[in-house]
C-alpha cells in the first residue's frame, strides 16, 4: 500500500510542482519561465539558476523578481542604470561609484599608479643643450669683435 514516492521526487517538490502528466513546473517565486520539465534533473538544473542569480535591489524592477543575473558584475552594471552612479572612466574597468570624486580618486590610486612607474616620463630634460647654444653664440660674438 506504499505510494512509492522516490526520495528524489520528494526533494524535487522543493523546486517545483508535479503536474498531472508527471512533468514538473518551476515553483520558484517570481520565476518567469513557463518551461515544463519532463525529467527531475532538468528542473533541478533550472532551479539552480535561481539560487545562483543576483537580483536587482530596486523595487518594481522586473529584474528584482524574475530574470536576475548570473554574476555580480552583470548585476552591478544593471543597477547602475537605476541610480545615476558614476562608472569608472578607465577603459575596461566596471567599478561604479556614487560620486565623481570617488571615481577620480579610484582612477588615481588604482589605474594611474601603475602607469606612473614608467621610466620614460621622469627623465625628459636633456642636459647640455642650452649650454651648447650659448657656446656657439659666444664664439660668434668673439669673431665680430
Ligand atoms: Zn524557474
Ligand atoms: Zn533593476
Ligand atoms: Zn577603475
Amino acid at each position: 500500500m506504499s505510494r512509492s514516492a522516490s526520495p528524489s521526487a520528494a526533494d524535487l517538490r522543493a523546486y517545483g510542482y508535479l503536474n498531472d502528466q508527471g512533468t514538473w513546473t518551476c515553483a520558484y517565486p517570481g520565476c518567469t519561465s513557463r518551461a515544463i520539465f519532463t525529467r527531475g534533473c532538468d528542473l533541478r538544473k533550472h532551479h539552480k539558476r535561481h539560487t545562483k542569480s543576483f537580483f536587482c535591489h530596486h523595487q518594481g524592477c522586473p529584474q528584482a523578481t524574475g530574470g536576475g543575473f548570473s554574476s555580480k558584475k552583470d548585476l552591478a552594471r544593471h543597477e547602475a542604470k537605476h541610480n545615476p552612479g558614476v562608472l569608472c572612466e578607465w577603459k575596461g574597468c566596471e567599478r561604479v561609484f556614487s560620486r565623481v570624486d570617488n571615481m577620480r580618486d579610484h582612477v588615481k590610486r588604482i589605474h594611474l599608479k601603475a602607469n606612473r612607474q614608467s621610466p620614460t616620463a621622469a627623465t625628459q630634460s636633456p642636459p647640455g643643450r642650452f649650454g651648447l647654444s650659448v657656446d656657439v653664440k659666444n664664439l660668434h660674438a668673439g669673431t665680430t669683435r
